[in-house]
């Protein structure tokens, strides 16, 4: 029988800030569309989301703290009557977690409203908002995103293009961006392309979307990818891309690709399952050792071990089962819970892990708090022995483009040896995969990667003074405090 213990094996991940998606599609109702969209986005961010849509005139929005099938009904959605939209799913790592943090983000401007959805983190978003507040501006928000639509607001000229690129000269850092106004969807992206943007077309017309999942919900095909410095735009007449700003070295966050984006997704020409399972191949050739059986932790280790298994001819079982639904929850444990241990998530699979030697196979260590609770319930099982493997290398440095991980002193990998880890989380062995066993995976060249988190190499310079709660006041601070009591969807450690 397996043990009723069950752990929460996201509690100590790294969190992708956003997704966004836009759809303009004449005769079809863009909300609906743009709900399935978020739909297929809700792992990039489980705080809140938000739909804006227009019919051509007016530009209505909803949105709330949940995930998409929790905010958004039929009855909401028949409120939000256009053919255009915009959608935005958040995990905030910039402002707190609260309601009116939550996007797309709203202004009036001088030509009408505009509407933005962001995903990525400007570096000099405190700045632009010092400034804009010393010229008497007024901010409903702490996220950055709104700086981006306030900047747009601020812009007098008709020509969205125009805006557009004008905004894109002033922002420091990662983002990419949806835009909606009455008569006019946009997208534009980072002249590094840290995060990801893609185009879809569906029948009739486009779609915008974090990543391709997002398209085979919809019936949309894919159409190519918003390039780093790039703006597309789509109003009734046309669909174009143009350069926004210059494109600086690509940078795409190589997390995507280990372990953010879903396995469906294709970046950068790869379908990441095919990138994550090659991942695994070379973890296996790197770091070999003599075992029984290889263990995922799931879902995101599982294509990892399989390459991890082919390479090696071990053969692949499954060692632990992770429930599917504790993410529509908001029932927090209750303090006996949390004191007591018990986790969410995953159940051990006893009578494959008793007698034998494992090779555990995860994506990341970050504090490896939940990778020394896995080992020991995997020993508490029976296990003989539990070796280790990471498809990504160690975690050395934090991001500062949108993804919210620990500061530098919580990463283990930044303040312990690879041997300390081992015996801290108490495996048998311990080996990760190297950057350049990373960068072959996917088969681009490294120097298109961020990689910043693994060897500090920072392909936007980041100042001092940047960091995550940059925007927070002690009141919003406090409110933010107790909300995201009830939002958090992951048992803290
Ligand atoms: S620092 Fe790491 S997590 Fe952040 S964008 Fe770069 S590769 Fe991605």
């Amino acid at each position: 029988m397996s043990r009723l213990r069950v752990l929460n094996p996201d509690a100590d991940r790294l969190k992708e800030e956003c997704g966004i998606f836009a759809v303009h599609a004449p005769g079809h109702d863009a909300a609906r569309i743009t709900f399935f969209g978020l739909f297929a986005l809700q792992h990039r961010g489980q705080e809140s989301c938000g739909i804006a849509v227009s019919d051509g005139e007016r530009i209505r929005m909803h949105k709330d703290m949940g995930l998409v099938s929790q905010v958004f009904t039929e009855e909401i959605l028949a409120t939000l009557p256009g053919h255009m939209a915009i959608g935005h799913t958040r995990y905030s790592t910039t402002g707190a977690s609260v309601k009116r943090n939550a996007q797309p983000v709203s202004c009036t401007t001088m030509t009408g409203d505009i509407t933005v959805a962001h995903n990525g983190n400007l570096i000099n978003a405190h700045e632009l908002r010092k400034e804009m507040e010393a010229e008497g501006e007024i901010f409903d928000t702490t996220n950055d995103s709104e700086v981006i639509a306030k900047l747009l607001a601020r812009e007098t000229t008709h020509d969205l293009v125009e805006a557009i690129r004008n905004v894109m000269q002033k922002l420091r850092g990662a983002y990419s961006v949806a835009v909606l106004t009455p008569k006019h969807i946009a997208a534009f992206r980072d002249p590094n392309g840290v995060r990801p943007l893609v185009i879809g077309q569906i029948d009739g017309g486009w779609v915008v979307s974090s990543e391709t999942c997002a398209f085979n919900p919809v019936s949309a095909s894919f159409w190519g990818e918003v390039h780093p410095g790039c703006i597309a735009v789509v109003d009734e007449k046309s669909a174009r891309i143009e350069q926004g700003v210059e494109p600086e070295r690509p940078a795409m966050c190589m997390f995507e690709f280990i372990y953010f984006a879903r396995p469906d997704s294709v970046m950068y020409g790869t379908r990441l399952y095919n990138a994550r399972e090659r991942m695994g191949e070379h973890l296996a050739r790197e770091h070999p050792v003599d075992a029984d059986i290889v263990v995922p932790v799931p879902d995101t280790g599982i294509p990892g071990a399989l390459g991890y298994s082919r390479v090696s001819g071990i053969p692949f079982a499954e060692g632990l089962i992770k429930s599917r639904y504790i993410h529509r929850t908001f029932i927090q444990p209750d303090q006996r819970m949390r004191e007591m241990g018990v986790r969410m998530k995953l159940t051990p699979l006893e009578e494959n892990i008793r007698g034998k030697r494992l090779i555990l196979v995860d994506d990341s260590i970050v504090r490896a708090t939940t990778t020394k609770q896995i080992v020991r319930l995997l020993f508490e099982c029976g296990a003989k022995e539990v070796h280790v493997r990471i498809t990504a290398p160690p975690i050395t440095h934090p991001c500062f483009y949108g993804i919210d991980m620990a500061s530098r002193g919580e990463l283990a990998a930044a303040k312990w040896s690879i041997e300390s880890i081992r015996e801290h989380i108490g495996a048998t062995t311990l080996g990760y995969l190297s950057i350049p066993g990373a960068v072959d995976a996917v088969g681009r060249p490294k120097n298109e990667f961020c990689l910043a988190c693994f060897n500090g190499d920072y392909p936007i310079a980041v100042p001092e003074d940047v960091r995550k709660d940059v925007f927070e006041s002690p009141k919003t601070g406090a409110f933010a405090t107790v909300t995201s009591g009830q939002a958090r969807l992951e048992f803290e450690e």
